[in-house]
């Protein structure tokens, strides 16, 4: 099942936009020679919407929209099978000899002691905020105004059953202002545009 709808409305020269959509997917059916009519964890949820808000004017605008996203899926066929791989190193008999096994004994067992029919999934949010102007003949000696700003904080969790196996996180800023020297400028300020005074 999926939903999803935007509004967008004006007061004067403040337009504002929302919009947001949802989806929620079931395992997959699969065909009876699976042994089973469904594929297990294979379902799907996620959700996303944004907020946002301009002000118009006839130089241009300047807005600011966050937006949200959500989802949370299943990884199909997670096994522990290979959990309790690990390596040995020799130093006598054999210098530099390294073997990689996937047996479990003595202190190398499967790390993880819940089963493998536990749903293992992914499970993620997102959150973001982006800045955004244009404007034109904003500053004396510049045609143009640009600036582009955004912040976004993600973060997923890896989950086993009960467990939490890993969590990345990631915190990003961007930013970028751009001012276009307008051609009487150029002409007399050369490629010093900025630092060059009216
Ligand atoms: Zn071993
Ligand atoms: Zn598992």
């Amino acid at each position: 099942m999926t939903t999803a709808g935007r509004v967008t409305a004006a007061m004067g020269p403040i337009a504002l936009h929302a919009e947001g959509s949802y989806s929620d997917r079931e395992d997959y059916d699969v065909p009876d020679s699976y042994g089973t009519d469904k594929l297990r964890d294979s379902f799907a949820e996620s959700s996303s919407y944004a907020l946002g808000a301009s002000w118009v004017t006839d130089k241009g605008y300047i807005g600011a929209a966050y937006t949200r996203q959500d989802a949370e899926y299943g990884l199909p066929g997670h096994s522990h099978a290979n959990g309790v791989c690990h390596l040995h190193g020799y130093p006598f008999p054999a210098p530099g000899r390294i073997d990689l096994h996937c047996i479990g004994h003595g202190s190398y067992q499967n790390p993880l002691d819940n089963p493998d029919s536990d749903t293992a999934r992914i499970d993620l949010r997102s959150e973001r905020v982006d800045l955004r102007g244009d404007f034109v003949d904003l500053l004396p000696g510049f045609s143009s105004v640009r600036i582009r700003g955004s912040y976004t904080n993600y973060q997923h969790d890896e989950v086993d059953g009960p467990i939490l196996c890993s969590r990345y996180k990631n915190e990003v800023w961007d930013g970028r202002i751009e001012l276009t020297a307008s051609p009487a400028r150029s002409e007399r300020c050369g490629r010093r545009a900025i630092a060059c005074l009216p």
